[in-house]
């Protein structure tokens, strides 16, 4: 039997596995949910043993944190490449509940869809793997992985992943891994298959700037000593030039270019502008950094948004004052291989540098989260992209992804590439009401898994050196 033959005649059971693990409401965010998260992990771990993973067992996060599950399922070969497979079995809270068509930890199937949260974000995903490698097993008549298999499901992905860069380091030497899938992404459409490449990263700062003592009369004062939002307008303003790029001495120093064959594909992708824009809640134009299409500019360049601006007299009527303060938040999307860190002193430099005479800046700012890149001509995200096209059978293009994770941890601290197989959908409504999954790409995902392992093996000689 090959594979897709082994994927369609288990897709009962497995679909109605899955939907026995949907009812369990493993909502990380949600003290009262603990023990409900706990038995999801319990649960992934006896059904990973069920199917016939030697190794199956629930770890506690540290902190008191809620649970991860790991999996391992060696290759005959000791030296085999050894494949670590990250995803998530918590899930997002369901309000607002009474939007939902039935009841969310009640799945239901509908027209080849399965409603449920979790269906899609991130349970469905995670559980093709458990078919994907039966069904390798099962065509090529072999009684273990061509690759070792690590997987490593966490409990606490949809509220921060507070302790999972702990629980890596603790565990870090039964995680060592060649490479590492992440399966909790999106593809661009059901008929377009792809592969996120990227998602950007996050750096957050607020600044005060502060002039008299207290709030002056205009009448009196206006006119002979700075005012703070004058100030702050200027600032705020000079955060980018006439072509849409940020100021910022440095900023884009270490910032990875977009290759020519990954701008081709960006382009290959059937976007529509004006059906974006009406997503982006009908704005009016695509505009942004000078030289970039829009899907580049979100997905690929970096970006400083200010997010709110704040200060003197905002109540009814008049007030003519000059303000003693002026506040703005601002944040930056990240990519590759841009650091929090040196984004929020370059901002700290700039503010500095730009403080009109006069005025004390103060500015705060909040550790962010790291881009993640992986490359698109790298060993294993073209082994990644063969187990998709051999499922699909077309050309799978590439993405990018807005949302950060816990991807940038997993491929600092395990000291592996990412490579980012999934075959969600935006159409999914993920943490939001009535989140579905299509369940014939849920039973591709299974065929894309069974091939990922032999693709992988295929190239374990360049990715055991990179
Ligand atoms: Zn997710």
């Amino acid at each position: 039997m090959d594979v897709r033959g082994y994927v369609e005649s288990n897709a009962r059971e497995f679909i109605d596995a899955l939907k026995q693990w949907l009812t369990i409401p493993s909502i990380s965010a949600d003290p009262a949910y603990r023990p409900d998260v706990r038995r999801s992990a319990r649960w992934l771990a006896d059904h990973l043993s069920g199917a016939g993973f030697p190794v199956a067992e629930v770890w506690e996060a540290p902190e008191e944190g809620l649970p991860a599950v790991f999996a391992q399922w060696p290759a005959t070969d000791p030296d085999a490449l050894t494949v670590l497979v990250w995803g998530h079995h918590d899930v997002q809270p369901v309000t607002p509940l009474e939007e939902w068509t039935s009841p969310p930890f009640e799945p239901v199937e509908q027209d080849g869809l399965l409603l449920a949260r979790g269906a899609s974000d991130d349970k469905g995903q995670v559980l093709f793997h458990s078919l994907g490698i039966r069904a390798y097993l099962a065509a090529s008549g072999e009684q273990a992985p061509p690759v070792t298999i690590k997987l490593l499901i966490e409990g606490e992905e949809e509220s921060g992943s507070p302790n999972f860069a702990n629980l890596l380091r603790r565990e870090r030497d039964r995680l060592k891994a060649d490479v590492i899938v992440i399966t909790d992404t999106t593809m661009w459409a059901a008929d377009v298959p792809s592969m996120c490449t990227a998602m950007r990263g996050l750096a957050e700062a607020e600044v005060t700037l502060s002039g008299p003592s207290r709030d002056l009369h205009s009448g009196s004062f206006g006119g002979g000593v700075p005012n703070p939002l004058h100030g702050m307008a200027s600032l705020i303003a000079g955060l980018h030039d006439a072509d849409g790029r940020v100021t910022i001495p440095g900023f884009y120093d270490t910032v990875l270019p977009l290759n020519d064959e990954e701008r081709e594909l960006l382009a290959k992708l059937p976007f529509d502008e004006k059906q974006w824009l009406g997503e982006a809640g009908d704005s009016q134009a695509a505009t942004g950094e000078k030289g970039f299409t829009t899907l580049e500019r979100i997905w690929a360049r970096p970006t400083a948004e200010v997010n709110g601006m704040w200060g003197g007299y905002t109540g009814a009527g008049g007030k003519t004052i000059i303000p003693k303060e002026a506040h703005a938040k601002v944040t930056f999307r990240l990519v590759a291989h841009q650091e929090p860190d040196d984004v929020t002193a370059g901002f700290r430099a700039y503010v500095e540098a730009n403080t009109p005479e006069g005025l004390t800046a103060t500015v705060t700012t909040r550790g962010g989260a790291r881009p993640c890149h992986s490359a698109i001509d790298s060993p294993a995200v073209q082994a990644g992209r063969r187990a998709m096209q051999r499922a699909f059978g077309r050309e799978v293009l590439f993405t990018k992804e807005g949302g950060s994770g816990p991807e940038a941890d997993l491929a600092d601290i395990i000291g592996a590439p990412l490579v980012f197989v999934a075959v969600g959908l935006d159409a999914d409504r993920i943490h939001a009401p009535n989140e579905r999954v299509d369940l014939s790409l849920l039973l591709r995902g299974a065929e894309v898994s069974a091939y990922l392992w032999e693709e992988l093996a295929a190239v374990s000689a360049d990715l055991k050196h990179s």
